[in-house]
């Protein structure tokens, strides 16, 4: 039975628009359904984008409030308008986006609007304002992404308790700010409003910050943060959250007892969960493993031979990158050709100040897996052009 389209992608975030152009690029006739308005996925919309924005405009303010002065430049007056520094996040954000769709316009490829869901192993259910109808496809790619893990105990109304979302787009520089998980949510947003004057709380779990990456690093990240005036509080876990109207307040266990901590906002970033709500996987089986991924081969095929799987929504790092290299491995396989990726050279950046990088095995993994390696050390002090800047 012949099909309308070679490839139907179900998803707009980095992962989906990057295999919907390397379909077209392969000849493939493409649609991609996406429920929002904008393309560009978690990524661009609510992720990436806005955050380095919004750590690049802060970063200009603590330059020009605690540095300038050691340049010999005198500046006098600074104040931050945070409506400004939004818009400006905004006017990146919708310049990214729409050349997404000036991409999808370019390579041919059909953009349809609304929830796509599974019908059978070669047809996709979209339903939008106007109405519900299906197409079909020999192959269907699922990139639908993730959302943001909510925490029982400290349950986000969205207004004083918040996601990466809502801390994106803050009309106000708060007084304080708790946040709850040190990863790379917490470092990076951390960091924006503590360049801003607010008072950075973190709460982790774990006894470092960025625990998924070298301790070693996390130990060099938490003296930066310390200097920024972030407070970071190891080994404590949030068990109630009762909100006012204008602030907080937190239980938290530690080993030595119970603290309250107390701000007008709290941030909840301990990660993200797979999205796959709407989609109906039932309808085809499709199996997902313990933490709601949905599970695939090693050609990122799931267990309907037709379906495919990328990004966020299947295991590994929840990484931009890594979404767009499946994206196009995947595609590639399903042409026939030879798609591949190498996951021990997928690198992670956190961009706080100064960056952190890592890629390939941490060293706490070599001494887990009793594997011999070198480690080599140079500090960025000895290097005379990082002394210069
Ligand atoms: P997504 O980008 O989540 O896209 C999924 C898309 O599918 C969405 O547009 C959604 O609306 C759509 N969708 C879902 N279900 C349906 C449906 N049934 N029908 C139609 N459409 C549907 N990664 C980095 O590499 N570098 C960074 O600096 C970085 N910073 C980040 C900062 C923040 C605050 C956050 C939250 C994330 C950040 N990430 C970063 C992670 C990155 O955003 C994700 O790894 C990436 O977006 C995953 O891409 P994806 O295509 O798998 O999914
Ligand atoms: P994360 O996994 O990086 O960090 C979550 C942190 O929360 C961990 O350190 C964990 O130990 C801690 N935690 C978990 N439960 C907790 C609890 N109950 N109390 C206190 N701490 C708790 O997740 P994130 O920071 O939310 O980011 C989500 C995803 O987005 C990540 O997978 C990340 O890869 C991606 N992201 C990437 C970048 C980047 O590449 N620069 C930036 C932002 C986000």
């Amino acid at each position: 039975m012949s099909h309308q389209y070679q490839l139907i992608v179900i998803g707009a975030g980095p992962g989906g628009y990057v295999a919907a152009i390397r379909g077209a690029q392969l000849g493939m006739k493409v649609a991609i359904v996406e429920k929002l308005k904008t393309l560009g996925g978690t990524c661009l919309n609510w992720g990436c984008i806005p955050s380095k924005a919004l750590l690049d405009s802060s970063e200009h303010y603590h330059q020009a409030t605690k540095k300038f002065a050691i340049h010999g430049i005198q500046t006098t007056g600074l104040s931050v308008d945070i409506k400004q520094m939004m818009k400006r996040k905004q006017d990146v954000v919708d310049n990214t986006t729409a050349g997404i769709d000036f991409l999808m316009k370019k390579n041919n490829i059909e953009r349809i609007e609304g929830i796509g869901s599974l019908k059978d192993a070669h047809t996709v259910t979209i339903q939008n304002e106007k109405e519900t109808h299906s197409i079909t496809a020999d192959n269907i790619l699922i990139a639908t992404g993730s959302e943001v893990t909510p925490l029982p105990t400290v349950p986000m109304d969205g207004k004083r308790i918040i996601s990466s979302t809502e801390a994106l787009s803050l009309q106000e520089v708060p007084k304080s700010l708790i946040v709850i998980g040190g990863g790379v949510i917490g470092v990076e947003l951390g960091s924006v409003y503590a360049r801003l004057g607010t008072d950075v709380t973190i709460v982790e779990y774990m006894d470092g910050l960025i625990p998924t990456m070298d301790k070693e690093l996390g130990k060099t990240l938490l003296r930066s943060m310390k200097k920024l005036g972030v407070t970071c509080k190891f080994n404590t876990k949030v068990v109630e959250a009762k909100t006012a109207s204008k602030s907080v307040t937190l239980k938290a266990e530690t080993k030595k007892g119970d603290i309250t901590l107390e701000a007008e906002y709290v941030l909840v970033a301990i990660g993200r969960r797979p999205y796959t709500d709407a989609l109906n996987l039932e309808a085809v089986d499709i199996q997902t493993d313990s933490r709601g991924r949905i599970s695939v081969n090693k050609n990122f095929q799931t267990s309907c031979p037709s379906i495919y799987a990328i990004g966020d929504v299947i295991a590994g790092p929840m990484l931009a990158h890594k979404a767009s290299e499946e994206g196009v491995a995947c595609v590639e396989i399903m042409a026939g050709k030879a798609g591949h990726l190498n996951y021990h050279t997928i690198p992670g950046v956190v961009y706080t100040w100064p960056e952190v990088a890592s890629v390939g095995y941490t060293e706490e993994e070599l001494q887990e897996n009793n594997r011999e390696y070198n480690c080599g050390k140079f500090t960025f002090k000895a290097s005379g052009r990082a002394r210069a800047s």
